[in-house]
């Protein structure tokens, strides 16, 4: 797997992406990132910095575009996903995921977000979803496969991307129709 590292430029970000949460081990997952001050909706919850550019997709792969894939740095490649998550994706101005507070989440409680917020498939998670949330979906999904009103649940939260190929592959079939 190659990765071309970018420049330091926006690495002094890095200093205030350790506010507000720590890693620690999360008993069925191994690892986790929770919080250690309470977020409300909307918060900044995590600050994301592109620490390098994938080759392709794998296990920490953030998809920013149909075919680009990048690294983040700091512990934000290690948040778990839940089907039932408490942050969502917003890009910020260096093209990096931010994390946001889409519930109120109080202290020691793990941070999640749904893998389907910035990946259209999932090809690298075979294994039942152990998120343990009462909503799970059994399977950890793509955004290509998720209901519409989890779509809609998850409005102004996920990667563009996702959206401008739904609408591209809605179009698809409206031509297949008229063929
Ligand atoms: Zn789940």
């Amino acid at each position: 797997m190659e990765i071309s590292v970018k420049g330091d430029e926006k690495m002094s970000r890095e200093l205030n992406i350790n506010d507000g949460f720590e890693l620690r081990e999360s008993p069925a997952k191994g690892e986790g990132i929770f919080a250690t001050k309470p977020f409300k909706v909307g918060d900044i919850v995590m600050v994301g910095i592109i620490k390098g550019v994938l080759s392709g997709n794998h296990a920490h792969a953030s998809q920013i575009s149909e075919n680009e894939y990048v690294l983040h740095a700091g512990l934000i490649s290690k948040v778990n996903h839940s089907c039932d998550p408490n942050c969502g994706i917003r890009v910020n101005e260096t093209g990096a995921h931010d994390f946001i507070a889409i519930k109120d989440t109080s202290v020691n409680e793990e941070i999640t977000f749904d893998y389907a917020m910035r990946n259209y498939t999932i090809d690298h998670f075979p294994q039942r979803c152990m998120c343990g949330s009462k909503r799970c979906r059994g399977r950890i999904s793509g955004w290509k496969d998720l209901p519409d009103e989890k779509k809609k649940e998850y409005e102004g939260f996920v990667a563009p991307y996702l959206l401008e190929l739904d609408a591209r592959h809605s179009c698809d079939k409206v031509q297949d129709h008229a063929e």
